[in-house]
């Protein structure tokens, strides 16, 4: 398996934590390899763009571990669910469906609250190891 399949069998169950507080209708693309140009690419973990109502997801190659990938995942999700969608923008709506779904402030740091961070390691542990080819 590579690591794009392996995240788009964990979408599902992202989508449904986040439809939980917030509608996310949108058809998801995700890919690992960040396209980006900023200056801060390498540091980049996850980046989505929403052209038409469609949302492209793009994973870090750096990522290693399942739980980290679920968390850049969802985190993105969360950018793909908010209709006033800009990307990188961490406005109130992001933070309050952010904040909902689990997630704790700093919010572009991507921090997991206890209750998200068990959802995620169950997540994981049935998804089996994050792959390492990609
Ligand atoms: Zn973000």
């Amino acid at each position: 398996m590579t690591r794009a399949q392996w995240l788009r069998r964990a979408a599902p169950s992202l989508r449904v934590m986040i439809r939980a507080h917030h509608p996310l209708e949108r058809r998801l693309s995700i890919r690992v390899g960040i396209k980006g140009t900023g200056p801060d690419k390498r540091h980049v973990l996850g980046a989505t763009e929403c052209p038409n109502g469609h949302a492209t997801i793009e994973l870090s190659p750096t990522i290693r571990s399942a739980r980290l990938a679920l968390l850049v995942l969802l985190h993105e999700m969360v950018h793909a669910a908010v209709p006033r969608f800009m990307p990188g923008e961490h406005d109130a709506l992001f933070r309050k469906v952010a904040r909902k779904v689990g997630f704790v402030s700093p919010f572009r740091q991507i921090h997991a609250g206890p209750r998200l961070d068990a959802e995620l390691r169950a997540l994981a542990k049935r998804l089996g190891p994050y792959p390492r080819g990609h």
